[in-house]
């Protein structure tokens, strides 16, 4: 059975599982099920990421020489074509530096005021960073909900052959990565989404 990941421990219970996915329902440590929904509208750093990632693909002789791809825990490697043209060992390189657009979703109880991380590309998308995630000068649109909120995960992650050959390993290490989150709340029997992201 899939492990929840560790940001939502606290704050959810599990409606539904299986093996490949998750249904939780949302719920404050005050005992309240009231929130509203933070997204963010903005993307800082992107820019200055876009820069240091050219200047590490230059490194490695341009874009259509290296291949970027992450493994099963998460971690992001570079590929490159050595001097004969051959690709060599993949090379751990720093996620930080990936110039993908951060998508944060926060929920915030309407009772006590906290806030509470649901969803951050940069640590549960195929990129998880090792570093302290910089949440600083990020701005936010805020939804309120007047029903519950529900959250499904989904795990359906695959390797390319490539990736298998070299980093096929037998644990399970999805504990914080996901590939599909879909957060929404139940109107009339409809699902209403209020935020969907695949990876
Ligand atoms: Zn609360």
């Amino acid at each position: 059975m899939i492990k929840t990941p560790s940001d939502f421990n606290k704050i959810s219970k599990i409606e539904e599982s299986d093996r490949q996915s998750l249904l939780l329902s949302l719920i404050c440590p005050c005992g309240k099920q009231d929130f509203s929904i933070l997204i963010n509208t903005n993307n800082p750093n992107l820019s200055k990421k876009q820069e240091l990632f050219d200047s590490l693909i230059k490194k490695y002789g341009g874009y259509s020489r290296c291949y970027i791809f992450s493994d099963n825990n998460c971690r992001v490697y570079i590929n490159y074509k050595g001097i004969r043209g051959l690709f060599t060992k993949p090379k751990l390189i720093d996620s930080n530096i990936i110039p993908t657009e951060t998508k944060i979703v926060k929920a915030k109880c309407l009772h006590c005021g906290k806030e509470f991380l649901l969803y951050d590309n940069r640590k549960h998308g195929v990129v998880k960073l090792e570093r302290k995630l910089d949440y600083s000068n990020f701005t936010y649109k805020e939804i309120t909900i007047n029903k519950k909120v529900k959250i499904k995960l989904e795990y359906d992650i695959t390797m390319n052959q490539y990736e298998q050959k070299y980093l096929f390993s037998n644990k399970n290490p999805y504990e914080e990565c996901f590939s599909y989150i879909k957060i929404f709340y139940v109107q009339d029997n409809k699902e209403i989404i209020i935020f969907e992201d695949e990876m």
